[in-house]
């Protein structure tokens, strides 16, 4: 590993010559140069599909691709790759464990405990399987720090919790909750913990076995890697019981008219054509991680944020929810709309997200109907956070009487 130098680093990301003061890195990272070569390579160089054919480049594909789960699992410190089920991103490996776990095991009056600070993705899904069983959905409420209050968690737990659905780090306010913690408590009462990784796994990639995550979901374009390929880390005795929710090609040992047996695990959940060159694509990524210095580059990319909200925090009528020591910047100016500002914003040349940040829930909880939020990522410099305070100035003037 070598030490982070943020020139470097940003000098690998050939969006940025077009993407203006890109600061939306919460929504999708950038791709760093290693990561395009390796799909471009897949698709110039790669004949044949995975585990389906005997000549030698396909199975040099499906060697390529199975070594990229274990680096998944590496990742994670999963016990071992077959712990780990490739999957569209986040959003699917969630609702495929409310549909595979879930579903069959919720009994009417069964209680899934859901924090509020939930991206829908990880509140959605069991909404839906508590319509389709009968289960209640039971809110841990955020606190005045707007975190997850697992203080109150010890009362809303009891023997109906089958589930706690739990965010590593919030995309709105940035907070990261004590996952030990509720898991210990969850574990307390039986219940089992589906943690979404989604905006965690960048900024510190968890230990599984040490935390004892029962599911853990990410998705690969908010690690630097392509979209449409994340994955779901279970326990494996969790992920042994469960049966498939897709049926198709290579999840099946044997099917007649009779009905079809179904593959070991994770090949079950893996039905048809997978995403080849995504799973490619991301271990590109995992590998050129590899090499830098996460814990360095994460410091570098929340001083940025600190920056940017000191700077900002001179401007009358800003509020910021940002939580703890994080790189996203979600804030607001009283009496200005979000859209009104981000839409200034995108014309002065910076790239950041306004509205519900897909956080309904947790908005109404903050009382705001919407918010701005910069992220900043590695790739981000001082000058973005002048060029962003700068905007922000043209626009308050534009926009406040
Ligand atoms: N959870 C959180 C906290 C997120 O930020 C996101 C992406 N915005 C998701 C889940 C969903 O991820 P994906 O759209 O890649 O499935």
């Amino acid at each position: 590993m070598t030490a982070f130098n943020p020139a470097h680093f940003r000098s690998q990301f050939p969006a940025l010559a077009d993407a203006g003061v890109y600061l939306d890195s919460a929504a999708t990272a950038l791709k760093p140069q290693a990561v395009i070569d390796a799909s471009q390579q897949f698709y110039s160089l790669s004949a044949g599909n995975v585990h389906r054919s005997q000549f030698p480049t396909a199975q040099r594909l499906t060697a390529r691709y199975e070594a990229a789960r274990e680096a998944v699992a590496t990742l994670l410190n999963a016990p071992s790759g077959k712990d780990i089920v490739w999957t569209r991103g986040t959003t699917e490996a969630i609702n495929l464990v409310a549909q595979c776990y879930a579903r069959p095991r919720l009994q009417p009056g069964d209680e899934i405990i859901v924090s509020e600070a939930e991206h829908h993705a990880n509140f959605v899904p069991w909404l839906m399987v508590a319509e389709q069983t009968g289960a209640r959905i039971v809110k841990l409420p955020i606190g005045k720090d707007r975190l997850a209050d697992l203080n109150q968690l010890p009362d809303l737990l009891h023997a109906r919790t089958k589930i706690l659905a739990l965010g590593q780090m919030s995309n709105v306010t940035g907070g990261c909750p004590d996952l030990a913690k509720a898991i210990g408590l969850a574990h307390g009462v039986g219940a089992i913990v589906m943690v979404d990784g989604a905006q965690g796994v960048v900024h510190c990639p968890p230990d599984v076995q040490a935390l004892d995550i029962d599911f853990y979901a990410f998705s690969g374009h908010k690690l630097y890697g392509p979209t449409g390929i994340g994955a779901l880390y279970g326990k494996t005795e969790l992920l042994a019981a469960m049966s498939p929710w897709l049926g198709g090609g290579k999840m099946i040992t044997h099917v007649s008219f009779e009905g079809f047996k179904t593959q070991a695990v994770p090949y079950r959940f893996e039905a048809g054509t997978p995403n080849v060159a995504g799973v490619i694509g991301l271990s590109a990524a995992l590998e050129w991680l590899e090499d830098i210095d996460v814990a360095e580059a994460e410091t570098y990319s929340r001083g940025l944020a600190t920056l940017a909200e000191a700077e900002l925090a001179k401007r009358p009528g800003f509020r910021s929810f940002r939580c703890q020591d994080s790189s996203l910047l979600a804030f607001d100016f009283a009496d200005v709309h979000h859209n009104d500002m981000v839409t200034l914003l995108a014309e002065s040349g910076i790239a950041l997200r306004a509205g519900q940040h897909c956080a309904q829930p947790l908005l109404a909880a903050l009382g705001v109907n919407g918010t701005l939020r910069a992220s900043f990522a590695p790739y981000n410099t001082k000058s973005d956070v002048d060029a962003l305070v700068k905007a922000i100035d043209h626009a308050l003037d534009i926009l406040v009487d």
